[in-house]
């Protein structure tokens, strides 16, 4: 069910409307550094993994530059779709986590790296970037206690995505709402 869900335009459609939204209350802000206005800045991506004939707009990372000559600096607003530099979209690394931990560790592996094409070296980096570095980084260290203690840090992001799941009105929302708590901290069932 969610490896389909990943397959559907709506999705992208919707949380590319989220990063859009969260870049411009970033730009209302202004520039963190001097205050000056902030001007779009998007770069060019090509993420792995999701549907084919995607628009273009949606293949976009929002960033801003500041329009002040002696700043000039980029501010980069948290992101729904992106997960910091890796290739392949957000929600799938976040899918296949969570489905993978669901398994033995021989099975289902294969599977999903036909499905969304990524190779076992990059699928061996996610899962040791979530048991290793995640649980201790400072991104999950502010979330966790906004989320139930239920939810193990030896089972990330698998326990996580599954919690907004069994609280949202579809595995979509659920999907979604974790992306997006995951980006911005809010929005916790
Ligand atoms: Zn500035």
């Amino acid at each position: 069910m969610l490896p389909e869900l990943l397959q559907k335009s709506s999705l992208f459609s919707l949380l590319h409307r989220i990063d859009t939204d969260l870049a411009n209350q970033c730009r209302e802000r202004g520039c963190p550094f001097c205050g000056g206005p902030l001007h779009q800045a998007k770069y060019q991506r090509k993420p792995r993994g999701g549907p084919e004939g995607l628009p273009e707009e949606y293949l976009v990372r929002q960033s801003l530059c500041c329009g002040r000559e002696n700043c000039r600096r980029r501010s980069l607003p948290v992101s729904c779709l992106f997960m910091g530099r890796r290739v392949y979209w957000a929600g799938i690394i976040l899918v296949v986590m969570a489905l993978r931990q669901n398994r033995p560790e021989s099975a289902g592996t294969g599977e999903l790296m036909r499905m969304f094409g990524m190779t076992r070296k990059t699928l061996f980096r996610w899962i040791s970037y979530f048991r290793e570095a995640f649980p201790s980084s400072a991104q999950w260290q502010k979330l966790r206690g906004r989320v139930h203690s239920s939810i193990r840090d030896s089972e990330l992001p698998g326990d996580l995505l599954r919690y907004f799941i069994r609280y949202a009105d579809s595995a979509e929302a659920g999907l979604v709402g974790c992306l997006r708590f995951l980006a911005t901290g809010l929005g916790g069932p």
